[in-house]
């Protein structure tokens, strides 16, 4: 099998900084909030808005590099807006005083947070405003290393997504070493300082590096400034561009309903495991934030499994299409959340179940996770026209974006002793709450299911018929 370019893994390298120092923060960030600035329903929401728009900002990002910058300027810019922000963050955490009244148990009002409060909130901004410029150029490049038509395309997601696992396994577990609590929040700021300094060094790496190795295998520059005469030209779509657009949008719709359940996992299942979990392995209490990792973990043991997995069905001639495959991750998320929905009935607030629980809805989300999002990345790469490619990355990002929100509001739903509904039904337990998850994810599985063979037809083209015959 021919070997894959060199640039492909010093972009594996960078976005696996990169995703380090988001995930790294993102893990304590709920911790940090709850601890001296929000009550646990006002931190959902926070995080909810914060990490959907982290995901709105890549359509921006997109579009500049596609028309102006190139992906490797944008690159550069985001990584640096990111440091910044994350320095703020650290800045917050070294002025946060104390705030817990300690015999209610809430944020006393006496005590003024609000300098810390507004140097998070200008962390938050430039790390939302940098993501967008760093995270969908990263993912269009991978595609850029490659000829459309190469048969290595999703391999080289897959290897690629390992690199963003690797990055967000070892974030939580760096920067959970800092986790501080209500009486010493200041404590949270070397988790953030971490996070900047990756971040920093990421950056330099990629722009010392970058004219060496993000080259084709036939020496042509990857993710350079657009030519004068692309700018200037005209770019009309043709009937089939315009289809290869629209599956993008479709499936990004319905990969909504993956993230929106898939990301509790900083927030609701963050409470859950901080709240509800017994942490205990051998005598040592686990940090909570530990268990952000688990998804990442389990992503970079099972990557070459899944893909193993394809490829023999592949042989079989039985290897499911790339939007089946989305209904799949779709399905199996409905079925972690059945997971744990069994394993939390009867338990009352307060009470801790055993940890296996959260670690099997995690590992079958990963499964989900893998059939889903590295196909996601390599599809939008294939389908979408040159000229677009990094806009319509940040079209699929959008559908995270959206989802983050949503997950921030379902969070809101988490039990905490006072009155909550969804629809008109009331949600008064724990089993409640996650089979709100299981319906959701569920019918979204079997909807997507049902589209697919309208989706095939549209994906398919003269040039590409060979290519998705042997996906079917
Ligand atoms: N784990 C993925 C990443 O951080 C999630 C991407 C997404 O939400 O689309 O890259």
């Amino acid at each position: 099998m021919e070997r894959h370019p060199k640039g492909l893994y010093l972009l594996f390298a960078t976005e696996m900084a990169e995703r380090f120092s988001y995930y790294g923060m993102r893990a304590v960030f709920t911790l940090y909030m709850v601890a001296a600035l929000f009550t646990m329903e006002g931190a959902s929401e926070v995080y909810g808005y914060y990490t959907g728009l982290v995901y709105l900002t890549p359509l921006l990002g997109g579009w500049v590099a596609d028309r102006y910058w190139g992906n490797r300027r944008s690159i550069i810019v985001g990584g640096l807006l990111m440091a910044l922000g994350q320095g703020l963050l650290f800045l917050s955490a070294c002025v946060v005083r104390p705030a817990i009244h300690e015999a209610e148990g809430a944020i006393d009002p006496a005590v003024d947070n609000g300098m810390a409060v507004a140097l998070m909130v200008g962390g938050l901004f430039f790390l939302v405003l940098g993501n967008g410029f760093f995270k969908p150029n990263i993912a269009t490049m991978v595609g850029r290393l490659y000829r459309p038509d190469d048969k290595r395309k999703d391999a080289a997601f897959t290897i690629f997504y390992m690199g963003v696992n690797v990055g967000a396994t070892l974030g939580p577990l760096v920067c959970g070493v800092f986790e501080g609590d209500w009486m010493n929040p200041t404590r949270f700021r070397w988790a953030f300082l971490c996070a900047a300094v990756v971040m920093l060094v990421a950056t330099g790496v990629f722009a010392w590096l970058k004219n060496r190795y993000i080259v084709t295998h036939e020496g042509v520059p990857v993710g350079t400034e657009p030519t004068h005469h692309e700018k200037a030209a005209k770019h009309q779509l043709s009937a089939k561009e315009k289809q290869h657009i629209a599956v993008v949008f479709i499936i990004a719709v319905f990969v909504v309903f993956f993230w929106a359940a898939y990301e509790q996992a900083g927030v609701s299942l963050t409470y859950f495991a901080d709240q509800q979990t017994d942490r205990h392995i051998f005598g040592w209490e686990m940090p909570t934030s530990y268990f952000q990792s688990f998804p990442a973990v389990f992503v970079v043991l099972l990557a070459p499994v899944m893909s193993l997995l394809w490829d023999v069905l592949g042989r079989w001639g039985h290897e499911p299409s790339s939007p089946m495959k989305q209904a799949m991750g779709l399905g199996l998320l409905s079925l972690g959340y059945l997971f744990i929905a069994q394993g939390v009935k009867d338990v009352e607030p307060g009470m801790k179940v055993s940890m296996w629980w959260l670690t099997g809805l995690y590992f079958i989300h990963t499964l989900g996770e893998l059939s889903l999002s590295p196909i996601g990345l390599s599809l939008v790469s294939k389908l979408s026209p040159k000229h677009l490619a990094s806009l319509m990355m940040g079209v699929w990002f959008l559908s995270s974006a959206v989802s983050n929100m949503l997950a921030g509001q379902l969070a809101t739903l988490y039990p905490d002793g006072s009155p909550k509904s969804l629809l008109g039904f009331s949600i008064d337990s724990l089993e409640d709450f996650f089979m709100v998850f299981v319906v959701m994810s569920g019918v979204a599985a079997v909807a997507l299911a049902c589209m697919t063979p309208v989706l095939k037809r549209m994906m398919r083209d003269e040039r590409e018929k060979k290519e998705v015959k042997s996906e079917e």
